[in-house]
């Protein structure tokens, strides 16, 4: 079962992702309404309801400042995430990391100096800069914020918040 629900708050804006059962939970204690539901009903003794997709906080929730907008500790996982598992030096789908300012060289691993590349680009770029080895970034890495992760696991439901009005439209 697509377990994950997506949570707004009281102003529509997306504040994560809940368990189904943390989300029924919310349902349950009223605190949340249904906005978008599944094919079926969840039943048991005590409850029935439609299977949710998307719950709407009835009151505000303050969010620490910290869960949207810090930086994310950096990770190998983050960096290709961030890049959609795309080289960044010819864009054929890319499973490794590559150090912008070498490591052997005193490259930090960081958001911004790495980078993500497919094995044959990072081979022939070895111990070089993008400059010294003449393969130029096809774009730029960037820092990752919490709220980016966020939106990436709210994508992964499938929902369109979109479509939904939440979000405006690109
Ligand atoms: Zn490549």
């Amino acid at each position: 079962m697509a377990a994950q629900v997506v949570v707004l708050n009281a102003t529509l804006e997306p504040i994560g992702v809940a368990s189904l059962q943390r989300a029924v939970a919310f349902l349950v204690k009223e605190r949340a309404q249904i906005m978008l539901a599944a094919d079926g009903m969840i039943r048991s003794n005590s409850i029935e309801l439609p299977v949710p997709r998307v719950v709407v906080f009835n009151d505000y929730v303050r969010i620490p400042h910290t869960r949207l907008y810090d930086k994310m500790p950096w990770s190998r996982r983050g960096v290709l995430d961030r890049d959609r598992r795309r080289c960044a030096y010819c864009e054929a789908p890319g499973a490794t990391i590559d150090h912008i300012h070498p490591a052997s060289r005193g490259g930090e691993s960081s958001w911004l100096n790495t980078i993500t590349a497919c094995v044959a680009c990072n081979g022939a770029k070895g111990d070089r800069t993008p400059g010294e080895a003449g393969m130029p970034l096809r774009f730029e890495p960037r820092v990752v914020w919490r709220r980016e992760v966020m939106m990436l696991a709210v994508e992964a439901t499938g929902v369109d918040l979109a479509e939904l009005g939440v979000l405006p439209r690109p």
